[in-house]
């Protein structure tokens, strides 16, 4: 009103629909938990915590609309049986397109490809489970997750650039690019591996470049695959793993040195697959792109800060950890981040808040050793088997090939990359 007095020269029409522009520029969002970031781990976050009751904002840079095609994703994820869970309960496994999910029965590992001597096998069996993991687009996923946030109470989404953040002994607060603010008990970074949120917490962070680019494509093949993932070390070529998909069909995920990389992308397909089939012609066939040129690249690194908390902010997902993809893990993690936060706030006493000082000490201390045994493992992994040292090559092939008589063992280690319970 005092607006439409101010602007009272103007027609009564004009000062109304000026008085709703800076309303809306100047709107304020309340609520328990804002999380920062649409990735599939954010994603994730807003619905498990908007489902146990609370009000949540998931902030986000453009509207949420992941695009329709038929066309195969190039980007796919392994998913372990932490993520599967976590998704049940969300009621987003069963919005999935299954058709298009393929379940991982078997592993071939085999290190020294020029040496062809290092070699070791997981199965299913062995693990007493029918799968070791499921491949999924990421676009299925994204898309089962949008629509059951469409559907979700106590969920709102806002979209903004945060351009700043403020926390307190009270509340946190976000203030957006239009002048907008969310005001929350807890602000949840999933804004993924180059996370703001972060950043504005100075939370410090040990960064490494592996200098390499995960490349990704698919492939039909002219042998069936038989639900087994396929994972070749091939010393200063990188890391080359081919994930069976639905049909004849492979995900290639190649990580390799930034030259090889750049080489990859610049190449026709054509000679993409020349130089894949030298290592799986015997157990794939022949392989042909599924779309031609449909090729993409992502850099690889390292990111550990120094802690996944700050007042009133928890880090999730990327934003808390990247790692290397030789595992396939990066976003199991993150679910694995997402579970553990959404079960510490549920279980929270009454007398807390969502971003009380003690229960985010808690999530910090719930992920820690998970977090570090993946950022060791895959970090010590990808430097032995990156090595070109004779020595470091002999002892690494012997260890696999031990490891792999070693059932009790490689039986442990199968479980717990499972996320088994
Ligand atoms: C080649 C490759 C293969 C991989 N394979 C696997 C695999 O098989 N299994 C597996 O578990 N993991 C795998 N990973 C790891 C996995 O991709 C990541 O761990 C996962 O995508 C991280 O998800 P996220 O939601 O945390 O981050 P992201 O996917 O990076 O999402 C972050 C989101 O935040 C948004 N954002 C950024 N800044 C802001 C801001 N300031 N405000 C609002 N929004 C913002 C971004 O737009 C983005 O949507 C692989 C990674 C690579 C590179």
């Amino acid at each position: 009103m005092l607006l439409i007095r101010r602007y009272s020269r103007l027609p009564y029409n004009a000062a109304l629909s000026l008085t709703k522009v800076f309303y809306m520029a100047t709107q304020v969002h309340d609520c328990d938990i804002c999380i920062v970031g649409n990735g599939a781990v954010g994603k994730a976050a807003a619905l498990g915590l908007a489902q146990s009751g609370l009000r949540v904002v998931l902030l986000c840079h453009s509207a949420l609309a992941t695009p329709v095609s038929d066309h195969w994703d190039v980007r796919v994820f392994a998913l372990n049986h932490v993520a599967q869970r976590l998704l049940a309960s969300l009621k987003v496994w069963d919005a999935l397109n299954m058709q298009r999910v393929a379940q991982v029965t078997e592993m071939r590992v085999k290190g020294g490809v020029a040496t062809g001597d290092g070699q070791l096998d997981f199965d299913a069996y062995g693990a007493r489970s029918q799968e070791l993991a499921w491949i999924i687009e990421d676009r299925n996923l994204n898309q089962a997750l949008d629509s059951a946030i469409k559907f979700s109470q106590n969920l709102e989404v806002v979209t903004g650039i945060a351009t700043d953040l403020d926390s307190g002994a009270e509340s946190a607060g976000l203030t957006l690019d239009n002048g907008s603010v969310i005001r929350a008990s807890l602000i949840v970074g999933a804004d993924g591996a180059q996370s703001w949120v972060r950043g504005q917490c100075d939370i410090g962070m040990d960064y490494r470049s592996y200098h390499q680019k995960g490349v990704v494509t698919n492939f039909e093949c002219t042998k069936p695959h038989h639900g087994i993932a396929r994972q070749w070390f091939v010393e200063e070529q990188g890391i080359i793993a081919l994930l069976p998909l639905p049909g004849n069909r492979v995900s290639l995920v190649w990580s390799a040195p930034d030259a090889l990389a750049d080489e990859l992308m610049r190449e026709p397909l054509s000679a993409l697959v020349a130089r894949l089939e030298t290592y799986c012609l015997d157990d794939l066939g022949h392989l042909t792109p599924v779309l031609p040129e449909d090729i993409k690249a992502f850099p690889l690194r390292l990111i550990r800060p120094h802690s996944m908390v700050a007042d009133r902010v928890a880090l999730i997902g990327d934003a808390a950890h990247a790692v290397h993809p030789l595992a396939g893990h990066g976003m199991n993690l993150g679910f694995g981040d997402v579970a553990s936060l959404i079960e510490l706030i549920k279980t929270r006493e009454d007398h807390r808040d969502c971003g009380d000082r003690r229960l985010l000490e808690r999530y910090r201390r719930s992920r820690k050793e998970d977090v570090l045994l993946m950022q060791v493992t895959t970090d010590c992994l990808a430097r032995v088997f990156g090595s070109d040292l004779a020595p470091v090559r002999l002892v690494r092939n012997l260890g696999l090939n031990l490891l792999d008589r070693l059932p009790v063992i490689k039986n442990k280690l199968i479980s717990h990359a499972m996320g088994s319970k």
